[in-house]
């Protein structure tokens, strides 16, 4: 049966005249693969032909993943809600006591495992809140726990301000980073798969003294994943944007994280005797340049280098948080953070539109304009409520896949690693295993 998909509304051999004649160059520079400048970003935020930035966006999105759109069969576990911080965008934190506070004991964790396992997820993504008197025992016991019961399940699992929390009270090395390291290694050892991107919100002193003063700073954000990279780990990484930031600070999170990655590719292609990759890792350029098969590949393959998988912008939202009087950021600012986001971001390999924060109408659009990736099938999310939405937010893999072909690309299911996935039914398979 030939599968139809529709024509997408913006292709990528039909790049617009610019009617912002400022975007002349920028245009030049993506049709050649060049890194665009921070300026070049400041002014992809500034103009007003939004419809030239997304389109861009969409011709370097085909470039590097042509037709095909990503998607996964996951669930979530937020193993608790209490937190020892009470950084002011969140509306998920509660205090020993509050109502709703809650915890997960090892035996419930037992059985969401089980119930996604048999549900045949691929993926539990694992966070929760900075919980005061939990031992570091009760997260090995997790991991432990989950591939007893389910060792197919890739733990992603604990964001890097969780990481910092599990050192301070594992008490692991007396020197920052080695303390990182250490503590990481043991999670590795019980079972930790990747770590998700959460918690960079947005890398910039002001920010952070406005609106997460206590929470880790970037340097530390960024440190922990150096360290999960170092050790084998992929990782994710986001941009929580649209409550006290400005346009520029996003470009300078951006332009943090694209510096890190630049490095950990370079250092890991050398280390392979790769030595003509240049300074700037641009993956999104011509395939020539930096092909994607000279990535470090997914599963390591004894190689032991991660890096940044995933950029995922998530929109501010406002509901029940200290800054409930701030707007939030509108749809059209999302698309355009998004599309900006995969071009100043040419060395991430892949941009997702999180549907449960972008709601599943968005993010389709969101694919034509620079995602290449929609997440998954998620069941619970306690983190963020787009209005309306309960805690269960669940989408089935059939209105996923819906969704991806009525935007015109083509559904590829994938794992945590991007390796594609064979599935029938609850049963599944990577592709790429032994017939
Ligand atoms: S964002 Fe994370 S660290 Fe900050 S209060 Fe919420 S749960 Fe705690």
């Amino acid at each position: 049966m030939t599968m139809l998909h529709r024509e997408p509304a913006v292709r990528s051999d039909r790049i617009p005249t610019p009617t912002d004649q400022r975007l002349a160059g920028i245009v030049d520079r993506v049709l050649e693969g060049t890194r665009l400048s921070r300026e070049d970003g400041l002014l992809l935020y500034d103009t007003e032909d939004v419809h030239t930035v997304c389109a861009l966006a969409d011709l370097v999105r085909r470039r590097m993943h042509g037709d095909i759109t990503w998607f996964n069969i996951n669930r979530h576990i937020n193993y608790s809600n209490i937190c020892a911080l009470s950084c002011s965008f969140c509306a998920f934190h509660r205090k020993r006591g509050d109502e709703g506070a809650y915890e997960y004991s090892i035996d419930q964790i037992r059985e969401e495992a089980i119930k996604a396992s048999e549900a045949g997820a691929t993926e539990l993504h694992i966070v929760g809140g900075l919980h005061p008197w939990l031992p570091f025992d009760y997260y090995t016991s997790m991991l432990q726990t989950i591939n007893e019961v389910a060792p197919k399940l890739h733990i992603k699992a604990f964001t890097a301000v969780e990481i910092v929390h599990l050192q301070k009270i594992s008490k692991r090395g007396r020197l920052k980073y080695q303390g990182t390291v250490e503590v990481l290694k043991d999670l590795i050892d019980a079972g930790l798969g990747s770590l998700p991107g959460g918690g960079a919100e947005v890398f910039d002193d002001r920010v952070h003294n406005e609106v997460f003063k206590t929470k880790i700073r970037s340097d530390e954000w960024l440190d922990v994943h150096k360290a999960a990279h170092e050790l084998g780990l992929n990782s994710n990484t986001t941009m929580l944007y649209g409550h006290v930031d400005q346009r520029a600070e996003r470009i300078t999170h951006m332009e943090i994280l694209r510096k890190q990655q630049d490095h950990t590719l370079r250092d890991w292609a050398v280390a392979q005797g790769i030595n003509d990759v240049p300074g700037d890792v641009v993956l999104t350029g011509d395939a020539g340049k930096y092909p994607m098969n000279r990535l470090p590949a997914p599963g390591h393959d004894g190689l032991d280098t991660g890096y940044f998988q995933t950029i995922i912008p998530l929109p501010f939202f406002p509901d029940k948080s200290v800054l409930e009087h701030l707007p939030g950021p509108s749809g059209l600012e999302n698309l355009r953070t998004l599309a900006i986001s995969r071009l100043m971001l040419d060395n991430m390999p892949h941009v997702k539109a999180f549907w449960i924060m972008q709601t599943l109408d968005m993010a389709q659009f969101m694919l034509q304009n620079g995602a290449d990736d929609i997440d998954g099938t998620v069941v619970w999310y306690d983190i963020t409520h787009v209005e309306g939405a309960s805690t269960h937010q669940e989408t089935t893999v059939g209105d996923l896949q819906r969704a991806i072909r009525e935007a015109g690309f083509i559904p590829k299911e994938r794992d945590t690693l991007y390796r594609e996935v064979e599935r029938t039914g609850s049963e599944w398979k990577l592709a790429s295993a032994e017939k």
